[in-house]
């Protein structure tokens, strides 16, 4: 395949499809990415349009019709000149994998087959989140807490829904409740994008007598990501009349979504009142205690993997845990990064390559710090007011509050120094200098300053209080 590349295009570099891929996965989420991305290869790349291959027509028209944008999108990131995409069915089956990241046993094992005709494959429950290895903390508590309920006393909460944002958790709730429910329940665990797979398929296959059978035939009914399943309003009519039929007759039914039931767009109010009619419970995003005992738990596992150890040391761990803030799952995708590194490598990463390593995850969160936050928590601090703050009044109370924020601006976002003169009253960038030195300076003599510092950097990097 390479070869007939370069011969297209001796000058320009190859594309590199698994990139692609990789985008794809992050942009579009791991489970539409299993369910359609990951068929596709790169047949071959020409002057301004890419060939490429799906092993059915199937999945080539639902990949088209849904997501060809997005692909075309992502390659034209990388080679501009690519206008167009074609696809080719390849009807036989390569199980590649294009994970070229650290992947976790079992991850792929699931992997089965694709065009088997087996609804039984859609029940990927993954061994490995369990109840067990799910680390609780204030934000995830209660729904950590509703979840075990429900194994224990299945339909008294029902249904059900879990919401919070990408990679908090929610699909590893979901399969520990079915982990521990299939011992003595039939369980259907399926994700809403597989859910439209199943239902469109089996109208092309005249099947649907066997979907609707299937589906109500199950004690346990797990939905994973149901903000995916919108539109199509003959699929929402039966999921609809699936999911009264299992309530009706007391199955158990749990949803995990990205958003509170009321907030679902494109899916029917009725559905979204059902949806509300059981318990509902949020996951927030995980604060700094939680970070730290999933860093540590993460890190205890693989070194349990794997027996030649790799330690990371405390610095970076806590590094990790104060600077990784979005979610869970980028907290355990920069573990495999720096085990990553220091499997290359042979060392494990500094402070300063751990930045270079985690430098995509880092600039997320870099930029929601604004100068307005800082000059606010300051403020708040010291007792001043904004006005005040911004005035050019020098008296002592002002001025070392307004040398802090100053210093703080430098320190925690990447404005320039005449950028942050400006947001402060058009000050001179000699002065904001002044300020930088003047505190970096009284920080190391000063305790309290130090003191002071610290908590205000907390407070603005975590809304800590
Ligand atoms: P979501 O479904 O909300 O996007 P996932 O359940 O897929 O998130 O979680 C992302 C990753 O983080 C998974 O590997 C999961 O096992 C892990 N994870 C999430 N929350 C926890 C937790 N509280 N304790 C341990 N691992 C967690
Ligand atoms: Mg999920």
């Amino acid at each position: 395949m390479n070869n007939s590349i370069t011969n297209k295009n001796p000058k320009s570099e190859n594309l590199n499809w698994n990139l692609i891929q990789i985008e794809m996965k992050n942009k579009l989420g791991l489970d539409i990415y299993e369910s359609w991305l990951k068929k596709i290869d790169l047949v071959e790349e020409f002057n301004n349009y890419l060939l490429l291959s799906v092993p059915t027509r199937f999945i080539r028209d639902w990949i088209t019709s849904r997501y060809l944008d997005q692909i075309l999108q992502s390659v034209k990131n990388h080679k501009k000149k690519i206008i167009r995409i074609e696809f080719k069915v390849i009807e036989h089956n390569k199980n590649q994998d294009y994970n070229s990241e650290i992947s976790k046993p079992n991850e792929n094992k699931e992997n089965i087959s694709f065009i088997k005709d087996s609804y039984l494959q859609y029940n990927r429950i993954d061994p490995n989140k369990r109840f067990e290895n799910f680390v609780t903390g204030s934000s995830n508590k209660l729904a950590y807490e509703a979840s075990l309920k429900v194994t224990e006393n299945v339909s008294n909460y029902n249904p059900l829904y879990i919401y919070g944002g990408v990679g908090m958790g929610k699909t590893h709730l979901l399969n520990s409740i079915g982990l521990i429910l299939k011992k003595s329940n039939k369980v259907m665990f399926i994700s809403a994008e597989r859910f439209m797979y199943q239902f469109i398929k089996s109208i092309k296959a005249n099947e649907m007598v066997k979907f609707k059978e299937y589906f109500r035939n199950t004690d346990i009914l797990l939905i994973d990501d149901i903000q995916f399943m919108n539109g199509k309003e003959a699929m929402q009519e039966e999921f609809f009349h699936t999911f009264n039929a299992l309530l009706d007759k007391g199955s158990q039914i749990i949803v995990s979504a990205d958003r509170a039931p009321n907030k679902l767009s494109r899916i029917q109010e009725r559905i979204k009142s059902r949806f509300s009619g059981g318990l509902v419970v949020d996951i927030q995003k995980p604060d700094y205690e939680l970070r730290k005992k999933i860093v540590e738990k993460k890190t205890q596992e693989l070194n349990n993997l794997y027996s030649d150890q790799v330690m990371i040391s405390q610095e970076i761990k806590d590094f990790i845990s104060s600077e990784i803030r979005t979610s869970i799952r980028e907290l355990e995708g920069s573990i495999n990064r720096i085990i990553s590194f220091a499997r290359i490598y042979n060392k494990i990463p500094n402070l300063s390559e751990t930045k270079v390593v985690l430098k995509d995850l880092l600039n997320l969160t870099e930029n929601k710090v604004t100068i307005d936050l800082i000059q606010t928590l300051v403020c708040k601090f010291f007792k001043i007011s904004k006005n005040e703050m911004l005035s050019s009044r020098r008296s002592r109370y002002l001025v070392r509050p307004r040398q802090t924020a100053i210093y703080l601006t430098k320190i925690l976002t990447s404005k320039s120094l005449p950028e942050i003169g400006r947001e402060f009253s058009n000050r001179d960038h000699t002065t904001i200098i002044h300020s930088v030195k003047t505190i970096e300076r009284l920080k190391e003599k000063d305790n309290e300053m130090l003191e002071n510092i610290n908590k205000l950097k907390n407070q603005i990097l975590y809304n800590n209080k």
